[in-house]
């Protein structure tokens, strides 16, 4: 049943009464059952609440009362998101049997508009990666093609809306972790503007770039979640308090005659052939749309990835040195002699490889020696990916690109080779240091069958540009809301 909806048709749906939300609740819990053991997309499952809200949603209907825009829509958190006496554990063993003492802003936003939370969902440890194999805890896989990972760090959540375990999702993104798992899954991931939505409850990896988005199966569920999540927030000073649109109204928007920029630097080496021909055809598309394409150029953005690095481990060692071993979760007590050796050992414990590294490398590019030559020259490179981002929306009004180099990559091949796995992010780093808004949607399909993704950046607080130009760009490309052929286990 829900596979065949998407969140604003079944939303729809249910507020007619055509449909209750406990069916639907019952049928993604179904799907989560029968799917889930291979695909490894949760962490936790919330069975009995998820049907207790829908049950809610399902008696406020019969009584006449008013439904939230989200009613009855099965929809999955990322486990960095905190939730009320729900273990939140960040994919790792740090964390483990952590229960929050309250909700993070987007979750209780959710809550308030009838969304039924399933559940939570599989991520790289901390969101640091790009293919959801830095989980403690389990493995997660592409639904298109079981040997090849999701993309991460929001890995789970990207497939549980492939494969229809619900119908929407929220992640983080920090520097791709929305939009290359949406890429590589064949769904619509929205990465809004840096302070569009309360980071309030949302474990923090690197705060200047850090921030909530949305994963659908098509861009108007897309724009409806951000709806309900944005806004101005009294408990997240950096949550902006500009008005909040509803998004999903650009989805009619005229796209004809809008300009946009094809990102020169997007296409150089490093660009698999599939990639480069589904990304011109989608050009394609967007001519035929009546869209004016560029060329466009954001010189700096060669520098994305070494400025990222530097700084999104600078401010990850600062933000992780709450976890001691005294206020969160594991605690590691057996022959220990004093508080620094606890605090040591629990760390060392707690954390996995991937942590350490961007721990100790942003120890490093903060202290004396290299602060200078390391971390205050990459802000400064930071600003002129903000300021060569300026100057290209002089001259047009959305910057597109490939979202990622590849296709969907298989499972191991890049854990042994950091690098390799750094350069997945190339072509979403340069929106999260400018703090811009971007929008995946799938293109098309590679040679292999693997879906791939565009990406549409705008100006800040602009998102509605991109779900017009993401929403014309749907109905037109190839993808045409493609679904993974899946097995249902008894
Ligand atoms: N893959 C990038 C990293 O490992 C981005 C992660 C993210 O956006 N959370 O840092």
């Amino acid at each position: 049943m829900i596979e065949r909806e998407t969140i604003t048709s079944l939303a729809d749906r249910i507020a007619r009464g055509e449909l209750h939300a406990e069916a639907a609740c019952a049928d993604a819990l179904d799907r989560i059952r029968r799917l889930d053991g291979e695909l490894g997309a949760f962490l936790a499952v919330s069975a009995d609440e998820a049907l207790a809200a829908a049950r809610e949603v399902d008696r406020a209907r019969d009584a006449g009362r008013p439904l939230g825009a989200l009613a009855g829509v099965p929809i999955a958190l990322k486990d960095a998101l905190c939730t009320l006496g729900t273990e939140t554990t960040c994919a790792s063993h740090i964390l483990e049997g952590w229960q929050p003492p309250y909700d993070a802003t987007v979750v209780t936003r959710l809550r308030e508009a009838g969304a039924v939370l399933v559940g939570k969902t599989n991520m790289d440890e901390f969101a640091m990666g790009s293919s959801t194999e830095h989980s403690a805890y389990r493995a997660c896989k592409n639904p298109w093609d079981l040997a090849r990972t999701p993309g991460g760090s929001s890995g789970g959540s990207a497939v549980a809306v492939a494969a229809r375990l619900c119908l929407g999702a929220l992640g983080s993104d920090t520097g791709g972790s929305i939009r290359q798992p949406a890429a590589y899954t064949g769904t619509v991931g929205l990465k809004p503007t840096y302070g569009r939505v309360s980071r309030y409850g949302l474990v923090a990896f690197a705060s200047s770039l850090d921030q909530i988005g949305t994963f659908a199966n098509d861009v108007e569920g897309a724009a409806r979640l951000l709806t309900t999540i944005a806004g101005a927030d009294p408990r997240d000073s950096t949550a902006s308090a500009r008005p909040v649109p509803r998004f999903e109204a650009a989805c009619r928007r005229e796209v004809r005659g809008l300009r946009i920029g094809i990102l020169a630097e997007a296409l150089g080496a490093g660009l698999d052939p599939d990639v480069e021909r589904a990304f011109f055809a989608a050009v394609a598309c967007l001519e035929g749309l009546g869209c004016e394409l560029v060329p466009i150029s954001v010189p700096s953005s060669a520098h994305a990835v070494a400025t990222y690095y530097v700084l999104a481990t600078a401010e990850a060692s600062s933000n992780l040195s709450r976890f001691d071993g005294v206020r969160f979760g594991l605690r590691e007590t057996r022959g220990v002699n004093s508080l620094a050796e606890m605090i040591g050992r629990s760390r060392d414990r707690g954390f996995g490889a991937e942590v350490k590294r961007r721990i100790l490398l942003g120890t490093f590019v903060l202290s004396a020696d290299a602060f200078e030559s390391h971390y205050r020259k990459a802000q400064r490179v930071r600003r002129l990916v903000r300021d060569d981002f300026a100057r290209a929306f002089e001259g047009v009004d959305a910057v597109l690109s490939p979202t990622t180099p590849t296709a969907a990559f298989a499972l191991g091949a890049r854990t042994e080779d950091p690098l390799a796995m750094y350069l997945s992010d190339l072509l979403t780093l340069p929106a999260s240091l400018a703090g811009l808004p971007a929008l995946s949607v799938p293109s098309g399909f590679g040679a292999q069958g693997l879906p791939l993704g565009v990406q549409f950046v705008t100006r800040a607080f602009d998102e509605e540009t991109a779900i017009a130009l993401g929403h014309a760009f749907e109905r037109v490309s190839p993808f045409q809301g493609a679904a993974p052929a899946l097995a249902l286990a008894p």
